[in-house]
């Protein structure tokens, strides 16, 4: 799905899913932003949690890395992340 703003990232496909050429990473308010290394992203065909290692390549992180990622994010950006992976999920079963 093209975003207005993108693309801003080069094409992959999700580690998870397989889903393909996601080229455009926002924000949790949708807004196009250039993420850097660490940054955590939500494929939007599966709504899986990937992060973005130091080659800006996305990858599935470990249970333990996802622990410490759900330790450190703030409670709001946690909210956001879970109404987007919700609506992510509520789209592929339309
Ligand atoms: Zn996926």
């Amino acid at each position: 799905m093209a975003h207005p703003d993108g693309p801003n990232i080069s094409p992959a496909n999700c580690p998870k899913c397989g889903y393909k050429n996601m080229d455009t990473a926002t924000d949790v308010e949708g807004t196009a932003v250039a993420p850097k290394p660490g940054d955590v992203s939500i494929c939007w065909g599966c709504g899986g949690l990937l992060v973005f290692d130091e080659g800006m390549r996305m990858y599935a992180p470990s249970r333990a890395e996802l622990d410490r990622i759900f330790e450190e994010a703030p409670p709001d950006t946690l909210r956001k992340i879970a109404v987007a992976k919700l609506a992510i999920m509520l789209r592929r079963h339309k």
